[in-house]
């Protein structure tokens, strides 16, 4: 959709002081000055600054242009540390939006090494916060999912187990991989209030549940405290 992109600074603007010509950096979804007081508490995409906002809310939005004027500079981007001509490159889009938003639901929902997570939905989103829940250290992480060929690669990332049924025989069989405990947190990436409360049941602790996608959320209050960040 180009509302996330990796580019390479061809100019920057007298009063940007981060990133200069030749840069490879990486923009968010978000449009954020990364100093008010909800950045600072790593809500990006509820930033304070009168510009800041959403890619698709710009008059001529777009990483799929050939170019792209960036707001905020200094807060929307990150630069990356390594070459632009990098192999890494297709790897690292994914920064823009879904490793970030499933990392964030990982580091929100407290994954640690003592912790057991269960992540809810075998898409990018879940399947990267897979990812980052290894990264964390978490003892144990059950992926809810049933596209085989995801799940597989769930594995690969770090999903310790996989269960394919879901509702009342899926929270099952979740208690049963976790001595009929629960684990201590989940992640779910599925983007529906239906999901996100019938993730309750399989949790030990309350309120440990993060929603990493809020964008069919009916519910505002959810919508702002389960937000990305890039
Ligand atoms: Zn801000």
């Amino acid at each position: 959709m180009g509302h996330e992109f990796i580019g390479v600074v061809e100019d920057a603007g007298s009063e940007v002081t981060t990133v200069k010509r030749g840069d490879l950096v990486v923009a968010p979804f978000a449009i954020s000055d990364n100093t008010c007081a909800f950045c600072r508490e790593g809500l990006h995409t509820s930033c304070a600054h009168p510009q800041a906002g959403f890619w698709d809310g710009e008059p001529e939005e777009g990483g799929q242009a050939e170019a792209v004027r960036v707001p905020l500079a200094d807060g929307t981007l990150v630069k990356l540390p390594v070459a632009p001509d990098s192999a890494l490159i297709p790897s690292l889009l994914t920064l823009s939006d879904v490793f970030g938003t499933g990392y964030h639901a990982a580091v929100a929902g407290g994954v640690n090494e003592r912790t057991r997570v269960t992540v809810i939905g075998d898409g990018a989103v879940g399947l990267l916060a897979v990812l980052s829940a290894k990264r964390l250290g978490a003892e144990q992480i059950i992926l809810m999912g049933r596209h085989a060929a995801r799940t597989d690669l769930g594995r690969e990332f770090g999903a310790t187990d996989v269960v394919s049924a879901r509702g009342e025989e899926g929270i099952a069989q979740v208690r049963e991989l976790t001595g009929g405990h629960g684990t201590h947190a989940v992640l779910e990436a599925v983007g529906t209030m239906s999901i996100l409360t019938a993730s309750r049941p399989d949790i030990r602790t309350w309120p440990t549940a993060r929603a990493s996608r809020s964008s069919s959320s009916p519910d505002p209050s959810v919508m702002r405290r389960s937000t990305h960040v890039p």
